[in-house]
């Protein structure tokens, strides 16, 4: 990741040091967070936790303090409370906790066990995605060492408090990502959401007190400690604290992370630090969050990348996966696209969401096989409400707030391919040559209307 003017705290030290390696991450400060949060009363490092205010960087952006504060206190249960991490990054244009856990996976598990000190937890589970495989060897490894230096286990850093940390590899499912999905996949059973409440605080795993954080929330930790939750306030924007590690992707010249304060322009992103459009073309639209936040056009490009001013926007700040999309993508084919991936990581629990989501598809593929009508496009906004605040779990309102936004910004282009019978972009969007399966049944469609 190139480097940028701006301090960075989750992956801090990470361009200078292997820090893989414990003895490297030890130089720049490791583990010391833990040693002082040790000797810390717990409710004095949540309530660091709660001056901090780090909003969840998986994509809901709760108060991470605060909902670690709605797990009972060890004397007020009975049960066993557990720690879960959720390492299931699976979001389309977001691969930020890929690259945490590839360099600084000490700075995980310290955030980890600090954590689990804090909710008074003794079992953490690290749940990382099957696709991983290159990071959970790496996190592993690290592990290893950590647990070879008494940082893991029994009587961690010399303390009375124990505690084990097990990863575990998913299998692929998007929906695992979902956090009581997450629980039932770590269960053994089938990974489908569970109706909510009880919320996972009160029972989560094995119907246990339970606190689900993302990595990137998780490997924020040690910084918070280390030098205060009222310091960490001060970076980033109000209500937005801190800094985030977004993920550059799509027609830019520099992809990859960055780790920026909150409240950076989405032009210092995608211009300054990402070189802007390559080729000459020109920035057409942006997905600010993830494949399952609404577009915005290109003249949004000066929106602050803060949780309020991106939804002053008309989108939300999400996953902080960022994908540049320029003049030559056609949108009806991003919409397919994306809808399609939803239809196929829908778990099918509910309807809205089962049907819903091939509804879209099938809407969208005739849209831009040509063979559309105005009350087939009246009818895929139809069906976007129809999913939207309707579903068991948050993947159904993944789906259609996307392809509702899609419509509402870049209606004049599902008009096109309705009015001139065909993609006005023909065989030249940017998406051709890279076409998934759904597209290239949406182009023989095409061809074959051309050859009846
Ligand atoms: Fe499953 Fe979709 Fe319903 Fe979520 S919204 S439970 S993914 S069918």
């Amino acid at each position: 990741m190139p480097s940028t003017e701006f301090e960075q705290i989750v992956l801090a030290g990470a361009d200078d040091h292997d820090l893989t390696k414990l003895s490297e991450y030890e130089k720049v400060g490791g583990y010391q967070s833990l040693r002082k949060a040790l000797g810390m009363e717990r409710q004095a490092v949540l309530d660091e936790l709660i001056t901090a205010s780090v909003r969840g960087r998986g994509g809901a952006g709760f108060p991470s303090g605060r909902k670690a504060s709605f797990v009972p206190k060890p004397e007020q249960t009975t049960k066993p409370i557990y720690l879960t991490i959720n390492a299931d990054e699976s979001e389309p244009g977001t691969f930020k906790d890929r690259e945490i856990m590839a360099r600084v996976p000490h700075r995980l598990i310290e955030g980890a066990l600090i954590t689990a000190y804090t909710i008074g937890s003794n079992a953490v589970f690290i749940y990382i995605r099957g696709e991983y495989l290159t990071e959970y060897e790496i996190v592993k490894a690290a592990l290893d060492e950590a647990r070879d230096r008494g940082l893991v286990g029994a009587n961690i850093a010399g303390s009375s408090w124990n505690c084990t940390i097990v990863l575990h590899r998913g299998a692929g499912a998007y929906i695992c990502g979902e956090e009581t999905a997450l629980l039932e996949s770590l269960e053994g059973k089938r990974g489908q959401p569970r109706s909510k409440p009880p919320f996972p605080a009160i029972a989560g795993l094995y119907a246990a007190p339970t606190l689900i954080n993302n990595v990137e929330t998780i490997a924020t930790v040690p910084a918070v400690i280390a030098r205060g939750g009222a310091w960490y306030a001060t970076l980033g924007v109000e209500n937005a604290n801190g800094t985030r590690v977004f993920s550059l992707s799509g027609n830019v010249v520099n992809g990859g992370n960055y780790e920026l304060p909150l409240g950076t322009s989405l032009r210092e992103v995608i211009y300054d630090i990402g070189g802007g459009i390559p080729n000459g073309r020109t920035l057409k639209a942006i997905i600010p969050g993830g494949s399952s936040t609404p577009i915005l056009r290109a003249d949004q490009i000066d929106t602050a990348l803060d949780y309020d001013s991106v939804a002053a926007g008309g989108s939300m700040l999400g996953s902080g996966g960022i994908i540049a999309i320029d003049d030559r993508a056609c949108m009806v084919q991003v919409a397919l696209r994306v809808a399609s991936f939803y239809q196929h990581e829908s778990c099918g629990k509910c309807t809205p969401c089962r049907e819903g989501t091939r509804w879209l598809v099938s809407l969208i593929t005739k849209i831009e096989a040509g063979q559309g009508s105005n009350a087939d496009l009246d009818l895929l906004v139809d069906v976007c409400g129809r999913i939207m605040g309707r579903s068991l779990c948050p993947l159904g309102d993944a789906a259609a707030m996307p392809i509702s936004s899609y419509v509402e910004r870049f209606r004049e282009e599902f008009q096109a391919h309705i009015d001139q019978g065909c993609c006005p972009y023909g065989d030249q969007s940017s998406l051709d040559g890279i076409l998934g399966p759904v597209q290239q049944a949406a182009r023989m469609h095409r061809q074959l209307a051309v050859i009846a």
